[in-house]
């Protein structure tokens, strides 16, 4: 008996651990390392400090992976190393401010080969410390804000089955609140986070730990939570656009396929308030739009939604998910949590149609709000979550958020200034004595920010890496992903 328990359970964390992608092979890099430690980008366009306009002719000088000056004047000795900037744009590198790594190490190449220097990961792990730790001592990879596991309010056996399968802390009263906060601090975490599941005691207690303790609280607005309270709260920051608007459907009543008209109507009526009494109370909102929206394409037609996601480059063990998880977490047709299952009667599947639909307005008409508002918005992109592909997809929710109204300058600000300023990170802005960890683009961004992807060159911890180097970072991704899957993909 006791040895089938033990087997099980070593099979469920084998499991588990596939899932998250700790079994996929690490990519194999064969990158000359021949970066001068001193050099000058010359003739360059670079990005203001606002991110509003390029200035043409500059030259910026970097030692050690720090920025010494820019300007159009900047003089350095004959021999040091140049790159010509010429005709090309240089911008801050981005910052992907919502991501799960889980166990896959080789996300950090593909943020890395996507102009992706920064990310905040939130759900953090101590392996994740380790990473942050190895990539400030050389590795390659984004710099790393690790926001710690999502404390949550469970019962005793699911707790046990949540807190072992999902990363998470079980907390149920205030002692266990305070000591977790405590230890995670310890543990080296820059933030703590609040879950969904967190009963409105334990939600108390987390805002005032963060407090005492001096550590950020960011995170969902629990279920259990009312709006005021999240206002009232030390959170300084959300994770979702999504998170006010199912604050305000539980404010409405829940809203159905049948009422969805006076839902939307409902959110529109109270959404720039909400803005209003972010802003006053200082609070952060990240952007996860492009996810949101793709929930009703996810379920309506994966298919096609699988073959315009970079899905090859995806960690395979994450893509395909687990049996012991069915429908979990996983991406593809069997295993995807928002898609219908294939006998959905008709009338269900409308009713799901216009449902979704609405979730995504909703988000929409929020996040307007937020921006007439000039709440400070981060973008953000849930990276792993089905279909959203690490790196790749932080491309696709610039062009987002710049349908959903934020223009080419708010939407670089959105990956660069704003989050870093929010991190308190040197980094962000292209201005001496600030990180060089930049981006250099062939076309200009803000004439049209699809050009956020015209990546030439990353500079990111003192290492400089060309489009050839981004390539065959990119391949051995690939390669190893292909070395590990069990369900073969057709791409080109
Ligand atoms: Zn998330």
């Amino acid at each position: 008996m006791i040895l089938a328990v033990l087997l099980t359970g070593a099979f469920m964390n084998y499991e588990l651990s596939k899932m998250y992608g700790g079994h996929t092979q690490l990519a194999q890099l064969k990158l000359e390392d021949k970066t001068p430690s001193y050099f000058a980008l010359t003739n360059v366009n670079v990005l203001t400090p606002s991110a509003d306009k390029f200035i043409s002719d500059q030259t910026v000088l970097v030692d050690q992976g720090t920025i010494l000056s820019v300007g159009a004047n900047v003089e350095f000795a004959d021999d040091t190393p140049t790159i010509d900037g010429q005709g090309m744009f240089l911008v801050p590198g981005y910052t992907d401010s919502h991501v799960h790594l889980w166990e896959s190490e080789n996300d950090l190449l593909l943020y890395v080969a996507n102009g992706v220097t920064q990310i905040r990961e939130m759900n953090g792990s101590k392996a994740h410390l380790r990473w942050k730790a190895q990539i400030q001592a050389g590795r390659l990879g984004p710099d790393m804000f690790v926001v710690a596991p999502q404390l949550a309010t469970f019962g005793f056996f699911e707790g046990l089955f949540v807190g072992w399968t999902q990363n998470k802390v079980i907390v149920r009263t205030e002692t266990q609140v305070n000591k977790a906060v405590q230890s995670l601090k310890d543990d080296g975490y820059d933030a703590v986070k609040s879950s969904s599941f967190l009963d409105k005691d334990s939600y108390t207690a987390l805002s005032n730990a963060a407090a005492n303790i001096s550590i950020p609280l960011v995170g969902h607005i629990p279920m259990a939570v009312g709006s005021e309270e999240f206002l009232n709260s030390n959170q300084i920051e959300l994770a979702h656009v999504e998170e006010l608007m199912k604050a305000l459907n539980r404010e409405f009543g829940e809203y159905t396929s049948r009422n969805a008209d006076s839902f939307l109507e409902f959110v529109r009526s109270r959404s720039d308030d909400v803005a209003d009494r972010l802003l006053q109370e200082k609070k952060s909102v990240t952007s996860t739009l492009w996810l949101i929206d793709s929930f009703s394409r996810q379920k309506t037609n994966l298919g096609e939604v699988l073959r315009i996601s970079e899905l090859s480059y995806a960690n395979p063990g994450i893509t395909e998910g687990t049996v012991i998880t069915s429908r979990g977490m996983g991406w593809l047709p069997d295993v995807n949590i928002y898609r219908w299952p294939d006998n959905l009667e008709e009338a269900r599947r409308q009713r799901s149609i216009v449902y979704w639909k609405t979730y995504a307005e909703a988000q929409h008409i929020v996040f307007e709000s937020l921006l007439k508002k000039g709440v400070p918005i981060m973008a953000g992109t849930d990276a792993n979550v089905p279909v959203t592909v690490p790196g790749f997809s932080l491309h696709d929710e610039m062009i987002t958020l710049n349908k959903a109204g934020m223009s080419p300058s708010q939407v670089l600000a959105s990956v660069s200034s704003v989050p870093s300023k929010w991190m308190q990170t040197n980094t962000g802005e292209i201005r001496a004595n600030f990180k060089a960890n930049l981006v250099l683009l062939r076309d200009n961004p803000l004439e049209d920010i699809q050009a956020t992807n015209s990546i030439e060159m990353v500079i990111v911890n003192g290492r400089i890496l060309s489009r050839t180097d981004l390539d065959s970072i990119l391949l051995a991704v690939q390669n190893a992903n292909d070395a590990s899957r069990t369900v073969q993909l057709e791409y080109e």
